[in-house]
């Protein structure tokens, strides 16, 4: 079999989700390319005195919704490819949560970790010089990805600043508070997880205590820990690139956030009372209810998808599963809440830190959590609806589900261009 690049692996959850619904081939024509993509070489001076080149991205999936909206990545295998894909699935993503946005994201090639913050943020700035033509509040909004913050965002919103003469803080989201930030940016992706699962955990036949294994322990990963350990649930298992540690009767979280918080891996804490270090690639098949993978795409795909135990799913990564993984599992009857609807939290803060930013008037903590918890409650009731309905997984219900709000759109601007 020769190997799907990420971009054909994506598009056979469009094709399988256009089986379900009558759509006209136009719409399908039209969504499986990306509208533009934009290469550029980032030059900058590194502290030592010498210039080092990056090469970087911006895609533009599709706007037929509004404005192309998706985060930047900064990470060593960063490709063409992969950005494409990420930015279809904001498209997807956006539609999902009926924002008004199309899909978009960006990205370097490159390892932040080698960087001091000197030449990470010489590179932020020299992001925005390549690409202020292409972004815009009307046209297309970047914000954090992986190995991306609010600082980098901060230096990105007054990069572009200086370049067009004036603050225009709806350019970008995830910025510092102190820059036009929206309260309850920085956790949003997990507490959309969280507030979804608190949610449907019944549907699943999941009550009382969880427990719970996470891959991945950056922004999604620390923040859904600390939501669900709040809860009274119990964190098992979690890993970070440099291995994992385990607990079946619960790890300690606040030793995993305090080790994160100083820069170590969560294999640091491998002496606390109860953990026991385990190897990354153990972590998909320990005993739990509930599996958060919180990394990069693919991590779980043939060759560990049937070592799963875990009844339910949560993706906070993008991409997080294989379409093999995701038919092997349901087979044995894993539920898996998508990407599309389960990451969606980041996105929809991000909406809401531009409609503050556009309106000049911001939000309590509580509104935002509030709107939020009605947003997800909302959409992910309804692709339960769809799910049942049509006898489909929840990731097919789910592209379902946007692909109709996308189509319409498409159909509504016309069909003369
Ligand atoms: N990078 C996040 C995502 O993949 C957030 C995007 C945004 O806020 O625009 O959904």
């Amino acid at each position: 079999m020769t190997e799907l690049s990420l971009l054909e692996q994506a598009l056979v959850r469009l094709d399988e989700a256009a089986r379900h619904i009558s759509v006209d081939p136009d719409v399908i024509e039209k969504l499986k390319y990306a509208r533009e993509t934009t290469k550029a070489r980032l030059m900058i001076r590194m502290d030592d005195g010498s210039r080092k080149s990056f090469v970087a991205w911006r895609c533009r999936y599709d706007d037929t919704r509004g404005p192309t909206k998706g985060g930047i990545r900064f990470h060593p295998d960063a490709s063409v490819d992969e950005v494409e894909t990420l930015a279809f699935w904001m498209t997807f993503k956006c539609a999902v949560m009926n924002l008004p946005y199309g899909g978009g994201k960006g990205a370097v090639q490159v390892d932040p970790r080698q960087l001091s913050k000197a030449e990470l943020e010489r590179l932020s700035r020299a992001y925005i010089q390549a690409f202020a033509g292409i972004i815009g509040p009307d046209r297309d909004i970047p914000a954090p990805d992986v190995y991306t913050n609010s600082m980098i965002m901060g230096w990105m919103a007054d990069e572009y600043a200086q370049i067009v003469g004036q603050a225009v803080p709806a350019v970008i989201t995830g910025k510092p508070i102190a820059l036009g930030g929206s309260l309850g940016r920085e956790d949003a992706t997990a507490r959309g997880g969280y507030y979804l699962v608190r949610h449907l955990a019944k549907n699943f036949g999941l009550m009382g205590t969880l427990r719970v294994a996470i891959q991945g322990f950056g922004n999604a990963g620390q923040h859904i820990a600390r939501l669900l350990a709040g809860d009274g649930h119990k964190i098992v298992a979690v890993c970070d690139s440099s291995g994992g540690v385990y607990a079946p009767d619960g790890l300690n979280v606040e030793a995993l956030l305090a080790a994160k918080a100083k820069g170590l891996s969560v294999t640091s804490t491998a002496g606390e009372a109860g953990h026991r270090a385990i190897g990354a690639e153990e972590l998909v098949g320990v005993d739990c209810d509930l599996l958060v993978p919180a990394a990069l795409e693919d991590m779980i795909n043939e060759r560990n998808a049937d070592d799963i135990k875990a009844r339910l799913i949560l993706e906070l990564a993008n991409g997080p599963l294989t379409p093999e993984a995701d038919a092997r599992l349901a087979r044995k009857g894993v539920a898996v809440l998508p990407d599309i609807l389960a990451n969606a939290g980041g996105v929809t803060v991000s909406y809401f830190e531009w409609v503050q930013n556009r309106q000049g008037f911001y939000w309590t903590l509580e509104e935002v959590h509030a709107r939020l918890k009605t947003i997800m409650e909302r959409e992910g009731e309804a692709i339960w609806g769809i799910a049942r309905e049509k006898d489909i997984t929840l990731r097919t219900a789910a592209y379902v589900h946007a692909l109709k709000r996308l189509a319409e759109a498409i159909e509504a601007h016309g069909t003369q261009n």
